[in-house]
């Protein structure tokens, strides 16, 4: 079985949900993990995977989300994490965002409830999904501060330095349909260990102007198994694999 380990399905309209996820299952990806941005997405998220088992809900507060709260809507927010610890499936998606957060104040609070995320994983051992733009090493750099265990590095593609420090610390990275779009994402794969590799799709937003949704994860599947000479089978197997390695 494949697995979608990154996606938006909250942002998907209701009416289409059933059938994304019976699209993708007939492309055998099996299970979905819908990862949240605010408090709104993080209740649709867990009602969602309440009404259908192959959605995973991964909850938390996107970097970009999380600046514009105040600190009482921010304990809120790890409230109802610590409440909803057993229902969830992941942390994410959390991190950091440098490239629209300019500012040192924000990006400092940025990085506070960044190590408080990995707090909160290291303290009921879920694993962390992470958003990191613009701010791949310091990312790097908060996580082995803080001890992170369980980590997923979303789109973490385009450094071969950065994606060799992440293995270097057992991290898992994962990649979408830019391994089917650039070229220099495929070259960075090449050497990259399919044992420390997952797919995402970060459906249904757009990739490059394509419409994204769970069961194209078989054709980075697909893509993966040509550019590293590896039968599908067997990108299938590691898959299972990994999956069961970081989320169980
Ligand atoms: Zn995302």
């Amino acid at each position: 079985m494949f697995y979608d380990v990154h996606s938006h399905i909250d942002l998907v309209e209701e009416e289409n949900v059933s059938k994304i996820i019976n699209e993708a299952k007939e492309k055998n990806v099996g299970e979905i993990i819908s990862c949240s941005t605010s408090f709104i997405s993080n209740k649709k998220n867990l009602l969602l995977s309440k009404k259908y088992e192959e959605i995973k809900p991964a909850l938390g507060l996107y970097p970009l989300d999380l600046v514009e709260l105040n600190e009482e809507e921010l304990n809120k927010a790890f409230n109802y994490f610590e409440e909803n610890k057993k229902n969830i499936f992941a942390i994410g998606e959390v991190g950091l965002d440098y490239k629209y957060c300019k500012t040192t104040a924000e990006q400092e609070k940025q990085t506070n409830y960044f190590k408080k995320f990995i707090e909160l994983s290291n303290s009921i051992k879920k694993p962390l999904i992470i958003h990191s733009r613009y701010a791949q090493s310091q990312v790097l750099k908060i996580l082995e501060k803080k001890d992170a265990s369980k980590v997923l590095l979303h789109s973490f593609v385009d450094s071969k330095k950065l994606m060799k420090q992440a293995i270097d610390h057992n991290y898992y990275i994962s990649v979408g349909l830019s391994a089917i779009n650039f070229k220099e994402v495929r070259e960075n794969l090449v050497n990259f260990p399919i044992e420390k590799l997952l797919f995402e799709t970060d459906s249904p937003i757009r990739f490059n102007g394509e419409k994204s949704h769970p069961s194209k994860i078989i054709d980075i599947a697909k893509k993966v198994s040509e550019i590293k000479n590896i039968n599908i089978i067997d990108i299938e197997k590691q898959q299972e694999k990994n999956y069961d390695l970081l989320f169980h």
